[in-house]
């Protein structure tokens, strides 16, 4: 797994690509230095959300002058006049010629959609299963982890802008064709693939190749994704997709709109069509003080998961920490997440998680018929587990919905 070097011409020049380490360590750095600021001056560090909004369009002429090698014509597009529409994603972008998409990975060029992200990760990791977070999901085990550069969606809170807000020519590249993901997975003891880190949908052609070779293999696949995503392509996806971890970002489409620059419906529906496709799934909601921290609004999301059958699917409540463009907020209150669970639990939502918080317990399983414990986690470290081969809790019988496998 080689990495490639940065396409010199269509890289800004002179800029240092952000590694992943040194841009957490400057987030770092930003948010003590935005929390002492605030204290000195006696500040909550609390911003109404209407003051910012998150905006997208096409880059118009943006395109580079020629395609490289990890170029591959786009799946899912038509031809509309000169132009051409991909229709992977609600954004739906239509490219004059010469045009670079909102994701940034797909280009107009000779008469033809390509993308420009196709065997050329930029970020190549081992994690555990539990990082992504899927926590019904073959518990302990290790998930090979890929993500290249782009996104679909504009969030201003994202944790990763330094690759979903880059282009391909922008990021230092591994030199990783779908068959190289495969064997690096199987020789690193991996028994799944996560397409994550930036926004699958953004690289839908490599996710979607490496996702069907990696199933002839014998690997399992798990997408973890905004599931802002149409569903033609959803469809044909989720013939090799396992599992997927899906943020559901807030339940109001105003916020959707200034947060995220998208929409919750196609979100909602993708929800609906992974379980219509039999593909297992977790749910991800980052509370965000001031925009997505309303409790009523939860109330709301989690009455229509329940109404519409989805309470056994789990829920991971995430806390916000600054970055990107909001690093002058402060990290959620640790008491508005555990709240934000109890009116979960009170809208009938079985199993629970609160994610970033040093609190013991937040992440544990706990069977709904007895009350016990049934996978105790320490960070991503599952320290105890209590499941049954066949998925059932072993003290009380009560089965625990999942996809369970030998820990
Ligand atoms: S996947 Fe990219 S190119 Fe396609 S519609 Fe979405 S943002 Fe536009």
């Amino acid at each position: 797994m080689k990495k490639g070097r940065k396409n010199e011409c269509a890289g800004r020049a002179g800029e240092e690509t952000v590694t992943r380490r040194g841009f957490l360590r400057a987030s770092l750095d930003a948010c003590a230095a935005a929390a002492c600021a605030a204290a000195a001056f006696g500040l909550c560090g609390f911003a109404p959300g209407d003051r910012q909004r998150a905006e997208s369009s096409v880059f118009r002429n943006r395109a580079p002058k020629k395609l490289w090698r990890w170029s591959k014509e786009a799946y899912h597009y038509r031809k509309t006049g000169r132009n051409v529409t991909c229709l992977v994603c609600p954004n739906e972008c239509t490219l004059r010629p010469g045009d670079r998409s909102i994701c940034r990975n797909k280009v107009y060029l000779d008469g033809k959609l390509y993308t420009l992200a196709y065997g050329n990760p930029c970020a190549v990791h081992i994690d555990p299963m539990e990082k992504k977070p899927l926590f019904h999901f073959y518990p302990a085990t290790r998930i090979f982890s890929i993500a290249t550069a782009g996104c679909n969606l504009r969030c201003l809170n994202c944790q990763n802008w330094s690759i979903s807000q880059s282009s391909p020519e922008e990021t230092e590249n591994y030199d990783l064709p779908p068959q190289e993901v495969v064997r690096a997975a199987t020789a690193g003891g991996c028994l799944s693939v996560a397409y994550t880190y930036s926004e699958p949908t953004a690289f839908y052609e490599y996710m979607f190749d490496t996702a069907r070779l990696a199933r002839e293999r014998g690997l399992k696949n798990v997408w973890v994704t905004n599931g802002y995503i149409n569903e033609t392509p959803l469809k044909e996806l989720c013939k090799y997709i396992d599992a997927a971890n899906i943020d559901l970002k807030s339940f109001e489409e105003g916020i959707y709109s200034r947060l995220n620059a998208g929409r919750l419906r196609p979100v909602l529906n993708t929800i609906e069509t992974c379980r219509e496709e039999g593909v297992w799934f977790e749910i991800t909601n980052l509370v965000i003080p001031g925009w997505t921290d309303d409790l009523d609004m939860i109330a709301r999301m989690c009455h229509w998961l329940c109404e519409r059958g989805f309470e056994e699917y789990p829920l991971h409540f995430s806390r916000f920490f600054p970055m990107h463009r909001l690093t002058h907020l402060f990290p959620t209150p640790v008491e508005t997440l555990r709240e934000a669970g109890r009116i979960a639990g009170r809208e009938g939502m079985k199993y629970v998680y609160l994610g970033n918080i040093p609190e013991a317990g937040a992440q544990d399983t706990v069977c709904p018929g007895c009350g016990a414990v049934v996978v105790k986690r320490e960070g991503y470290v599952v320290t105890r587990y209590e499941i049954t081969k066949e998925g059932t809790c072993r003290f009380c019988g009560e089965v625990i919905r999942g996809v369970w496998g030998s820990v």
